[in-house]
């Protein structure tokens, strides 16, 4: 199985990196802030919950997250592996997914981490925000608190891979295919390492 996590700040580039893997590798998708959506869209209790954290730009409770990649792992027993897209998000996050993975004897192959700097960060948010009608991309406030969230409680994700030396760093201030020519390098020298095939 190939499992990878897509790590960067908001605005990284994520999203439109996973596209762009799921078509190549075939693998599924699990990006937490989507569903997140999906469930505030839908009204439900967890989406009203989750709301209150996402307009703040805070994170939304560890338990939450957990609770939602659990039951989307467990039900897709046979996909031949996931892009985890803006999770881990915490040190706990990381930790519980190593054991539910584990529980099920797979593992995460590699971190793919977006490098980009905060000023390009904070101009791709605000257009982006122009375009979606994301709330959380439309004020430079909550994006603020997002990006200082994000060295808080996400950015010591990173040193958790790296010590597990599945951590790769991918300079994200490029075009798009650029970009994910490098991530397929990454991933395609990673498979040939240790003779996994997709
Ligand atoms: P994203 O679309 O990944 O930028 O996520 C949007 C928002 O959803 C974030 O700012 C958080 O409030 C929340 N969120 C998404 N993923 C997580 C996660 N793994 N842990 C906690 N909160 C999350």
């Amino acid at each position: 199985m190939l499992n990878l996590v897509l790590f960067g700040p908001p605005g990284a580039g994520k999203g439109t990196q996973s596209k762009r893997l799921i078509e190549t590798y075939d693998l599924m998708h699990l990006s937490t802030g989507d569903i997140l959506r999906y469930e505030i869209a839908d009204e439900t209790a967890l989406g009203m919950e989750a709301k209150k954290r996402i307009d703040k730009g805070e994170l939304v409770p560890d338990e939450i997250v957990i609770g939602m990649i659990t039951k989307i792992v467990e039900k897709n027993k046979q996909v031949p592996g996931f892009i985890f897209d803006g999770f881990p998000r915490t040190v706990h996050q990381a930790s519980v997914l190593d054991e539910i993975l584990h529980s099920r004897e797979m593992s995460i192959t590699m971190m793919l981490s977006l490098e980009v700097e905060e000023e390009e960060l904070i101009t791709r948010l605000l257009n982006r925000g122009k375009k979606s009608n994301r709330p959380d991309d439309q004020d430079v406030s909550i994006i603020e608190r997002r990006l200082k969230v994000y060295k808080e409680s996400t950015q010591p994700v990173r040193d958790y891979y790296i010590n597990m030396n599945k951590h790769v760093s991918i300079f994200g201030m490029r075009k798009e295919e650029e970009v994910f020519s490098s991530i397929r390098e990454a991933i395609d020298n990673m498979l040939n390492k240790k003779d996994i095939h997709v």
